[in-house]
């Protein structure tokens, strides 16, 4: 028998229609639960109904190997899987067609070598696989301030709007990340995250919704709207204590975007775990890749500057933004006393992995992860690294493969390379534990150089506590002495309070 031959169709999903604005609910995920429901309210504020998808988990790997390519990268195998599992399940709650016509998938892409530029065809596969290829599924371009996407109108309040919302949630997560581990009382820290992100929510789904690209625009740069809010967050964090003489290992997170920012079971809760085991977590914000983005557009545009027209006009118009963004993001730290920590510099970053990585081998984090390495470990931020690679990830071999010579020049520095592929959990765990016990004898060498230098005991310093209860507060920020433990560079504080030093 002749069967019939269906030739491929490209996806195109069916447009958005404004009347249906109000029905249809935009669904989306990737980042912490913090992020996701600070979106959720800049979507509401721009007019939509949105839900962020349930949070990730180990049995998404498995249901995302059923519908793409069991090769994959395991970041985009979770989110897949994740998509498919919300879907089978509102299908079975609701019914497809309530499903097809009730929700929309929207997802961020980008041009680029790895498989962050394919995303949208694996979940095609799911739509596929669920019988589900009459479902919208929308694809933002992250780069652009204002785009339509078959009727998601993204405009530059909401584009502003995200922007804000992840700052927001990157300060908030430094600021958890930063208190959890010295918490007198456990699980105020948690208490208070939960009351700021519905402070920080309800900031953002009321902020006043400015007509016009440019009048929005200059109201997102001028206004003080989310300082305010984060002052009156920051009321909350002053009623944590904390006893800061807990020796804690400093770890910072490095790795591949997704991993890296996830919190739960897509990268074994590694966050947590280090936290259980006795360490201080210092969490990626999410605004240093795209600080990197920006940076990687002028960087190309200076090397082919010949060839590029306006060359100068267009040079220093991306400078300008890349100030203002910095200049956005200190300004909302600051409402935060300045705890949760800077931006890394760009340049200085390309400037470290250089030698061992170009730049232009760009994906995933591309030269990043060599050069924030490298810079914790010249700048003593961090006692060791913690790097989540993604199992089936190309940019990621390629930079842990220049890693090695890294190590080779600098055997000092503690890394912990974590391969995630979702079914080695113990392996991974107790390759990062060794290192941890190395940094655990750092920190505390560290503490003991530290109290000896400064000629103070830990009783010194309760006692000191005692008599100025602000001390004891999570809201105050410890200079850095120039050690990477929290501990260490807290005695220094009090020795130069108490004028021993
Ligand atoms: S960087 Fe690696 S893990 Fe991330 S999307 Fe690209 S290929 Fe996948």
């Amino acid at each position: 028998m002749i069967g019939t031959t269906e030739h491929y169709r490209a996806y195109r999903p069916r447009p958005l229609k404004p009347e249906e604005k109000e029905k249809v609910t935009l669904i989306f995920g990737g980042l912490t639960w913090k992020h996701e429901r600070l979106m959720q309210a800049v979507l509401e504020n721009a007019g939509y109904r949105a839900k962020p998808l349930p949070q990730i988990k180990r049995e998404d790997l498995d249901v995302g190997k059923e519908f793409i390519d069991p090769g994959a990268c395991c970041p985009a195998i979770f989110t897949a899987g994740n998509l498919a599992r919300f879907l089978k399940d509102r299908v079975e709650k609701e019914g497809r067609e309530v499903v097809k016509d009730n929700y929309v998938f929207v997802t961020a892409g980008a041009c680029g070598p790895c498989r962050f530029g394919q995303y949208h065809e694996s979940y095609e596969r799911v739509l596929e696989g669920t019988d589900l290829r009459d479902f919208r599924l929308f694809l933002v371009d992250i780069l652009k301030m204002e785009q339509e996407e078959g009727g998601l109108e993204i405009t530059t309040s909401l584009t502003l709007g995200l922007l804000y919302a992840v700052f927001m949630g990157d300060l908030l997560t430094d600021m958890e990340y930063a208190t959890r581990p010295y918490e007198v009382k456990e699980g105020n820290t948690e208490r208070v995250l939960k009351e700021s992100v519905e402070l920080a929510y309800e900031s953002l789904r009321k902020k006043p919704v400015v007509e016009g690209k440019w009048k929005s625009l200059a109201w997102h740069i001028l206004t003080s709207h989310f300082v305010k809010t984060l002052r009156d967050i920051a009321e909350l964090w002053k009623e944590i204590e904390v006893d800061r003489l807990r020796v804690k290992p400093k770890v910072k997170i490095t790795g591949e975007f997704w991993l890296q920012t996830h919190e739960g079971e897509g990268n074994y809760r590694i966050k947590q775990w280090l936290e259980e085991e006795g360490a201080e977590v210092i969490p990626p914000p999410i605004a240093v890749w795209m600080d990197y983005l920006m940076h990687m557009e002028l960087w190309k545009m200076e090397e082919s500057k010949d060839f590029v027209k306006r060359y100068y006009l267009k040079k220093y118009l991306l400078k300008f933004l890349i100030w203002l963004y910095h200049l956005t993001y200190n300004r909302l730290r600051r409402s935060l006393g300045n705890i949760p920590n800077p931006l890394p510099p760009q340049e200085e970053l390309k400037r470290l992995a250089d030698p061992f990585f170009h730049f232009r081998l760009a994906g995933g984090e591309g030269h990043m992860l060599i050069g924030k390495a490298l810079y914790v470990y010249f700048n003593k931020h961090a006692h060791m690294v913690c790097e989540l690679s993604p199992y089936g990830c190309l940019p990621n071999t390629m930079s842990a493969g220049a890693m090695q010579a890294v190590l080779g020049k600098y055997p000092d520095l503690l890394y912990a390379p974590i391969e995630i592929k979702g079914d080695a959990e113990v392996h991974a765990l107790s390759r990062c534990q060794m290192i941890l016990t190395e940094a655990k004898k750092r920190a505390t060498l560290e503490f003991e150089e530290v109290l000896e230098k400064t000629g103070l005991t830990p009783e010194d310093i309760k006692n000191y506590e005692e008599e100025n209860t602000n001390l004891k507060s999570a809201f105050l920020k410890i200079p850095h002495y120039g050690y990477a433990g929290t501990s260490a560079n807290y005695v220094m504080y009090i020795a130069k309070k108490m004028r021993r030093v």
